[in-house]
């Protein structure tokens, strides 16, 4: 058996690990656990031709119900490392933010402890510039390492030279995020420890729990509150089924599980409409949506 095959696994299944519990198949999804299972793939000439998709913890991804079919793409291995250095942290981008979080606590390294609460890693953090409790994953960031599949080359780039706005990242065509390097700064343990639980609690009362959901469904406006836009766009009957918005944050919905992707995806669209209706306000979705 080859490298190539060993890595690979056929029609996975995207509603059992997505935060939705949604979603078609993944037809092809490589597993790459180093560098060197990266040139390997992409040194094939039919793997390079195909459209790229790399899934992190599919906490912010929803894969149209007739699946993926191209190649898919899943850190692990050496991704999934944090290494401490002495003016920085290199993280893998497989490292789930709540991981590194606590990390951070046990190093008494301070900065991190937004992350406590939001469920990604860290690649899907850099791609979606990630944030909340005001601060994003670019205020962190010194520089972003990356595989680049035309040129088969790893490449690092400096947060200076690259453009991060709010939920947009770092979402260069056909690389794959592979580390962030990030800041390092020390502070009390029990101080950090506090903020962390202070940001659980807030969490816990204004977002809904133990749903399946995706987060915001939409990002906000500028100087807008999607919520307040939906809330007052949408009747009773959007709160209600299936597919439901939650009544604590009119901004998440919630899901029952293996619900066809294609039905929130109309779910969504038809909240899009409603507010382009009553508030001329294009909504413009967090969530990723995949087509084949
Ligand atoms: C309950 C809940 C609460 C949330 N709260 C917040 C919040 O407060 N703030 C916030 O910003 N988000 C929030 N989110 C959304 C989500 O957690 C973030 O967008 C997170 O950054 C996504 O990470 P992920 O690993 O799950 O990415 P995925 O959903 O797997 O992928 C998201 C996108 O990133 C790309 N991607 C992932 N990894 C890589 C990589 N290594 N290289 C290249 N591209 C990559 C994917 O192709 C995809 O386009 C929440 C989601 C949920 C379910």
């Amino acid at each position: 058996m080859n490298q190539e095959n060993k890595n690979l696994v056929t029609n996975y299944s995207s509603a059992k690990y997505s935060w939705l519990k949604s979603g078609g198949e993944i037809s092809q999804l490589y597993k790459i656990h180093n560098e060197v299972d990266l040139i390997n793939l992409f040194s094939i000439n039919d793997v390079k031709l195909k459209s790229l998709l790399v899934i992190g913890n599919l906490s912010n991804t929803l894969i149209k119900d007739d699946g993926y079919k191209g190649i898919a793409i899943k850190l692990l291995g050496d991704f999934t490392n944090i290494q401490i250095n002495h003016d920085h942290l290199l993280v893998g981008a497989a490292v789930l933010d709540n991981y590194l979080s606590k990390f951070c606590y046990q190093n008494s390294i301070s900065g991190y402890e937004f992350l406590y609460t939001i469920p990604g890693s860290i690649g899907g953090n850099i791609f979606m510039n990630a944030g909340c409790f005001n601060q994003e994953i670019k205020d962190k960031l010194i520089s972003v390492i990356y595989f680049d599949i035309n040129d088969n080359k790893v490449y690092e780039k400096n947060i200076s030279e690259l453009q991060f706005y709010y939920r947009k990242g770092f979402q260069k065509h056909n690389t794959i995020i592979l580390y962030g390097k990030f800041k390092v700064s020390h502070a009390d343990q029990k101080d950090i420890k506090r903020l962390m639980q202070e940001y659980e609690v807030i969490r816990n009362q204004t977002q809904p729990q133990k749903v399946n959901c995706c987060g915001s469904i939409f990002k906000n406006p500028k100087n807008q509150s999607a919520w307040k836009l939906i809330k007052s766009s949408v009747d009773e009957s959007f709160y209600n089924g299936p597919i439901k918005l939650s009544k604590i944050h009119s901004n998440f919905f919630e899901n029952e599980p293996n619900i066809s992707a294609n039905s929130i995806d109309l779910f969504i669209s038809k909240i899009q409409k409603r507010v382009k209706d009553k508030h001329k306000v294009i909504l413009e979705k967090e969530l990723r949506i995949i087509d084949c």
